[in-house]
C-alpha cells in the first residue's frame, strides 16, 4: 500500500517575509515572480522526501489554501504577475512539485477540486496536457460531496491521456458524515460502474476516515477515536473498494455477505433494518433534492441557510437547468403545500428511522445508530418547519403563530432527545454548526417573537 501525502500549496512561513523582504508583492504579500517561490518550494520538497522518505508522494490541492491561494485570490499585482494567467501560476507550481516528485523517485496526483465555476474553468485549462503520469483526481460531484442526488461532476473525464480517478466518501460526507448509518452501496455503484467506468477513469480514491474527530477544535466527543470501519458505514469502504476492483460487482451480494460477517445470526433483520440507511439520509439531509438545512450534517445558523439558498451550488455550476431554479425558486417563497411536502420527507425519514429501530431491538450498537438516525430526522422537521415558517412571516404571508409553534416543538424535541441521548449529535454539533438551542434562538430573534424562551434542559 502507497501513502500518499495531501498537501495545500503554496504555503510559505508565517516569517518568510522577515527573511525574504524581497519576496513582498504588490497589494499582496508574497509576489509570485519572484525566483525565490520555486526555490523554496524545490528546498521544502526535498527535505520533506529526504526527513520523511517512507511517504511515496504528494496529492496537491489548490482550493481552501491557507498562504498563496494561486486559485481563489488575485495575487500580487505586480507587472509580472498581472500579466500571468491564474491557470499559468497554477500549472508552474503543479510542475515544480512534480520535477521535485521525480528527482526523489515519488508520484504526483493533483486535485481538480474548486468552489466555483470560474475555478472550475482555471483548473481545465491548469490540468489539461500535464505529464502522462501525474494522476488527476476528481470528486463525483461539484464542490463538495452532498450525498447521493447531485449530478456528476463535469470534470470527470475532462482530461484524456491522463490517468484520472474520482473522489468519494465513505465517511460519508453530506449524507451524516458517519454520525448515523447510511449505506450507499447502490450509489458507489453508479458512480463506478456507469461514470467512472464510462468516461475510461483510471480509478477511485476514496475516504474512509472520520477526521473531523481530530481536525476540529470544535469536536468535543468525548472517547476513543471512532473510525468508519468501526460503524455500520464500513460496508460503503467494502462496496466502494470491490466495485473499485470490478464495476460490475453486485451489490446485493456484497450487503448480504458483509450483513452475515459483521451480523451473524442478526444478518437478516440487521440488513433489513441498515436497507433503509440511504433514503433515511436523503431524507434528512436534502429538501427535495437541495443539500439544504444543514452546515456539513450540523444544525446550522440561520444565515448558512440563507447562504446556500441563495448560492447554491447546483444553481451557480447549472444556471439553466430547469428544475434546480423551479425548486429553488419555491423553497425561497415556500407555500403551505411546500412546507408540507418538505416537511413529509423528514416525517417518512423518521417513520423508516423507528421501523429499522424496532427491528434491532436488542443489538445495542444498532439500536443507537437508529436512535440518533430518528432524532436527526424529528430535529430536521422542526428545522426544516422554523425556518420555512420564518420566511413566510418575514415575507408578511402569515403570523407568526405557526413558528412560534415550531419553534417550541424544536426546543422541546431537542430537549427530549438530550434527556434521551446526553450531548451528542445531532442536538450539539460535532464539529462546525450550533446547537439546536441557539438555532431556536436565532429564529426567535429574527422572528422578533416576543414570548419564548429557550430554557437550559435538565
Ligand atoms: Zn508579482
Amino acid at each position: 500500500m502507497d501513502f500518499v501525502l495531501w498537501d495545500h500549496e503554496i504555503v510559505f512561513p508565517d516569517n518568510m517575509l522577515d527573511a525574504y523582504p524581497e519576496m513582498r508583492g504588490v497589494e499582496y504579500p508574497y509576489c509570485f515572480s519572484h525566483p525565490l517561490v520555486f526555490r523554496f518550494i524545490d528546498a521544502k520538497l526535498d527535505e520533506f522526501f529526504a526527513r520523511l522518505p517512507e511517504v511515496d508522494g504528494i496529492d496537491l490541492t489548490f482550493a481552501e489554501t491557507h498562504g498563496y491561494n494561486l486559485l481563489e485570490h488575485g495575487g500580487c499585482r505586480c507587472e509580472k504577475c498581472t500579466r500571468l494567467p491564474i491557470q499559468e501560476k497554477v500549472r508552474r507550481v503543479i510542475m515544480a512539485v512534480y520535477n521535485a516528485c521525480r528527482r526523489n523517485g515519488k508520484r504526483l496526483e493533483v486535485r481538480s477540486y474548486n468552489q466555483m465555476p470560474a475555478h472550475q474553468a482555471v483548473m481545465l485549462a491548469a490540468l489539461r496536457d500535464l505529464p502522462k503520469d501525474i494522476r488527476i483526481v476528481t470528486k463525483n460531484t461539484i464542490v463538495d460531496f452532498r450525498g447521493t442526488g447531485y449530478p456528476d461532476n463535469p470534470m470527470l473525464g475532462a482530461f484524456p491521456g491522463q490517468p484520472e480517478l474520482i473522489e468519494l466518501t465513505a465517511c460519508p460526507e453530506g449524507s451524516g458524515y458517519g454520525y448515523m448509518p447510511a449505506l450507499l452501496g447502490d450509489f458507489y455503484r453508479d458512480k463506478i460502474a456507469r461514470v467512472a467506468a464510462g468516461r475510461n477513469l483510471a480509478g477511485v480514491a476514496l475516504r474512509v476516515d472520520y477526521h473531523l474527530q481530530y481536525g476540529h477544535a470544535t469536536f468535543f466527543t468525548p472517547g476513543p477515536p471512532v473510525m468508519t470501519f468501526d460503524t455500520a458505514n464500513d460496508f460503503n469502504i467494502v462496496a466502494a473498494s470491490r466495485l473499485a476492483w470490478d464495476p460490475k460487482s453486485d451489490v446485493r451480494q456484497l450487503f448480504t455477505g458483509w450483513a452475515r460477517r459483521r451480523y451473524g445470526d442478526n444478518a437478516a433483520r440487521a440488513g433489513k433494518a441498515l436497507d433503509r440507511t440511504a433514503a433515511i439520509s436523503q431524507g434528512i439531509f436534502f429538501v427535495k433534492g437541495f443539500s439544504l438545512l444543514t452546515h456539513l450534517n450540523m444544525v446550522p445558523h440561520l444565515q448558512t441557510i440563507d447562504d446556500e439558498l441563495k448560492k447554491s451550488y447546483l444553481l451557480e455550476y447549472f444556471p439553466d437547468h430547469p428544475e434546480y431554479r423551479g425548486t429553488y425558486e419555491a423553497l425561497q417563497s415556500p407555500s403551505e403545500g411546500a412546507i408540507a411536502e418538505v416537511v413529509a420527507e423528514k416525517q417518512a425519514a423518521a417513520d423508516a428511522a423507528e421501523q429499522s429501530l424496532r427491528e434491532v431491538a436488542g443489538l445495542p450498537d444498532l439500536e443507537r445508530d437508529f436512535t440518533t438516525a430518528r432524532n436527526a430526522a424529528l430535529l430536521w422537521k422542526d428545522i426544516a418547519a422554523a425556518y420555512f415558517r420564518l420566511l413566510r412571516v418575514e415575507q408578511g404571508r402569515e403570523d407568526p403563530a405557526k413558528l412560534a409553534a415550531a419553534v417550541r416543538t424544536e426546543i422541546e424535541d431537542a430537549c427530549r432527545m438530550e434527556k434521551e441521548s446526553g450531548e451528542r449529535w445531532p442536538v450539539y454539533p460535532a464539529a462546525r454548526g450550533i446547537t439546536a438551542y441557539d438555532f431556536a434562538r436565532e429564529v426567535i430573534e429574527r422572528g422578533k417573537l416576543c414570548c419564548i424562551s429557550v430554557p437550559a434542559c435538565r
